[in-house]
C-alpha cells in the first residue's frame, strides 16, 4: 500500500509539473497577444507622508485582465516573461504610461506628484532603456524627478557593475530610485553605499509581522533609523492596521503605502476620486479602510 501510495504521489507530481508547464508556455504565449490586445493596465496605489498624511505619488501596478483567464497576478505572469523580449516590450509600455499618468494628473489640477515604477533586471541591462528615457523626457517635456524606478536587491546583483553604472546615468538626467522589497534579497550596505538610491522599501512581510514578532519590529525600527542617518527616505509597504501606521508613525518612518490607506485603484478610478479624496494636498481618507 505504502509503494502504491509513493507511485501515486509520483504520478501526480508529474500530472502538476506538467500542467503547470503548460500554463507557463500558454502564459508566455498570450503575453504576446494580450500586448497586441490592449489587455495590459496600470492600478495606481497612493504613496502618502505619514506624519501628515500628505499625497506624495503612487506605485503604478501592472494589471492582466486575460478574456478568458480573467486577472492573472503579476506575481505570476512577471517571473514567466521576466528574460523574454515581452518583459523588455512591456517596460517600455509601463515606463511610457508613467510619463502619460503625469500628464493626466496635470490637466485635472495633480501637478508634482511622482509615479513609481517597478524594473526587471532584464529590461535594467537593456541598453535601449536609456535613450528611450532620455526620449521620453523631451516627448513629454517631463522633469525626470517625478519618475521613480524601482529595483529589488535581487536585479542589483544581477549585474552589479552594469546597474551601477546604467543608475548613475539616470540619476543624472534626473530619475530617482528605490530599492524594493527590502530586506528580503541579498542585502549588502555596501552596495547600498555605491549606488544613487534616494529611497528604500521596506517589505510588506516585516511590516504585516511587526505587531506579534518582535523581531520584525526591530528590523523595521531599526531599519526605518538607518535608513534615515543614511539621508534617505523610508516607504513602508503594506501597511494593513490603523496600528501599524501608528508604530511606524512613532518609528519616524516618512512614507507609507498599503491598503490601509489606500488600495490599488485603476487609472480611471484614480482620476475620478482624486479631486474628492484630496484636499489641500492631504489624502484625507488616512483614517479609513476601503474596500
Ligand atoms: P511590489 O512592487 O512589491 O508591489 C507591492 C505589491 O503588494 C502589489 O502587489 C500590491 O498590490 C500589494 N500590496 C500593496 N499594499 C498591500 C497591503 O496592504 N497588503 C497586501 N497584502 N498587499 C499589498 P501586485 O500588484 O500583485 O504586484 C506584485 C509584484 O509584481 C510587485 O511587487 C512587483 O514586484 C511586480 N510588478 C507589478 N507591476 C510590475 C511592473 O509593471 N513591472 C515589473 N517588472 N514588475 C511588476
Ligand atoms: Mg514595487
Ligand atoms: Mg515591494
Ligand atoms: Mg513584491
Amino acid at each position: 500500500a505504502a509503494k502504491d501510495a509513493g507511485g501515486n504521489r509520483v504520478c501526480e507530481f508529474n500530472h502538476e509539473m506538467l500542467s503547470k508547464a503548460l500554463r507557463r508556455i500558454e502564459i508566455e504565449n498570450e503575453v504576446r497577444a494580450a500586448f497586441k490586445n490592449d489587455e495590459f493596465s496600470f492600478a495606481l496605489q497612493a504613496q502618502v507622508e505619514i506624519a501628515t498624511g500628505k499625497l506624495v505619488g503612487f506605485e503604478a501596478l501592472i494589471r492582466w485582465i486575460h478574456p478568458q483567464r480573467g486577472f492573472v497576478s503579476p506575481d505570476e505572469f512577471i517571473p514567466i516573461i521576466e528574460n523574454s523580449e515581452s518583459m523588455i516590450d512591456l517596460g517600455y509600455w509601463g515606463l511610457k504610461r508613467a510619463f502619460i499618468i503625469l500628464e493626466k494628473l496635470d490637466e485635472i489640477g495633480f501637478s508634482g506628484l511622482k509615479v513609481a515604477v517597478n524594473l526587471s533586471a532584464s529590461q535594467f541591462l537593456d541598453p535601449q532603456l536609456i535613450p528611450f528615457l532620455k526620449e521620453q523626457l523631451v516627448a513629454f517635456s517631463r522633469d525626470a524627478e517625478q519618475i521613480e524606478l524601482e529595483l529589488t536587491e535581487r536585479t542589483v546583483v544581477a549585474d552589479i557593475e552594469q546597474t551601477l553604472d546604467t543608475m548613475q546615468q539616470l540619476r543624472t538626467l534626473g530619475f530617482t530610485f528605490s530599492i524594493d522589497d527590502f530586506g528580503t534579497g541579498y542585502s549588502s550596505l555596501a552596495y547600498l553605499k555605491q549606488m544613487p538610491v534616494e529611497i528604500i522599501k521596506i517589505d510588506r512581510s516585516f511590516i504585516s509581522g511587526m505587531q506579534d514578532d518582535n523581531a520584525d519590529m526591530k528590523i523595521v525600527s531599526s531599519t526605518i533609523a538607518m535608513v534615515n542617518k543614511l539621508g534617505m527616505q523610508v516607504v513602508a509597504e503594506g501597511i494593513e492596521t490603523a496600528e501599524q501606521l501608528q508604530m511606524l508613525a512613532t518609528m519616524q518612518c516618512e512614507i507609507g503605502q498599503g491598503y490601509f490607506i489606500s488600495r490599488p485603484v485603476s487609472e480611471k478610478d484614480l482620476y475620478d476620486l482624486l479631486p474628492l479624496k484630496v484636499s489641500n494636498g492631504i489624502w484625507i481618507d488616512l483614517s479609513k479602510t476601503e474596500n
